[in-house]
């Protein structure tokens, strides 16, 4: 009998605004092979997220008792909230036969490749600073307080760029989509 294909992680960082969100939902639309590792996070639901589909929304309590019971892959602080990926959405792929996808901040994929988990990190990146700032002011989901400190963040985000095996330019949507389509079939065809 044929051996089942290895479950593949793909790990998605990149400064807020820039269209992670957007871009998975194409991708996913168009590889039922992906899954997508729901997070947990202490910060609140925007307008439309579900809980369970987008994040896991808990309390600091509940975060601390993932924590202290091991049950995370990495974890970090983001602008004032936490934000940790569960063993168990990554576990859960890999029984499913399906590739995972992180889509995690700069020091939670530091974390991962520093486990040493086998995985392949990809930074999507902005055409130039100023089109972030404006993705991100249009997307009207911060307060101007949270949006400043996001600004912030991503500059320092910015700079981790070389690290990461591949950087993809989210400035036309459907060329970024196709990019993303390619590592992930490029990655395929290796781990066979
Ligand atoms: P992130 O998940 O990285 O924080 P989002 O996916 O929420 O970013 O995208 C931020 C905003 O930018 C959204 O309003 C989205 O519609 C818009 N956007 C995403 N990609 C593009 C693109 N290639 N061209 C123009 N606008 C985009
Ligand atoms: P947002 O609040 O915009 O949904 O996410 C803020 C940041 O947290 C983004 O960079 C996003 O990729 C990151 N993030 C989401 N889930 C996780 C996670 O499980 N772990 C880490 N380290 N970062 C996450």
């Amino acid at each position: 009998m044929a051996e089942a294909p290895r479950s593949l992680l793909f790990v998605i960082c990149g400064p807020s605004g820039v269209g992670k969100t957007t871009l998975l939902r194409e991708l996913f639309a168009r590889d039922p092979r992906l899954r997508f590792s729901v997070s947990m996070t202490t910060r609140t639901p925007r307008p439309g997220e579900v809980e369970g589909e987008d994040y896991h929304f808990v309390d600091e309590a509940a975060f601390d008792r993932a924590v202290a019971a091991g049950e995370l892959l990495e974890h970090a602080v983001y602008n004032n909230h936490r934000y940790g990926t569960p063993r168990s959405e990554v576990e859960r792929a890999r029984r499913l036969g399906r590739d995972c996808v992180l889509e995690i901040d700069v020091q939670g994929a530091k974390q991962v490749r520093a486990a040493g988990v086998a995985a392949c990190f990809i930074f999507i990146a902005p055409p130039d600073p100023a089109v972030l700032a404006e993705r991100l002011r249009q997307r009207a989901t911060e307060t101007r307080q949270d949006f400043e400190s996001r600004l912030a963040t991503a500059q320092r985000e910015m700079l981790e760029r070389p690290w990461f095996e591949h950087c993809v330019v989210n400035d036309q949507l459907e060329l970024a989509v196709h990019a993303l389509q390619q590592i992930v079939r490029d990655e395929r065809r290796g781990a066979k």
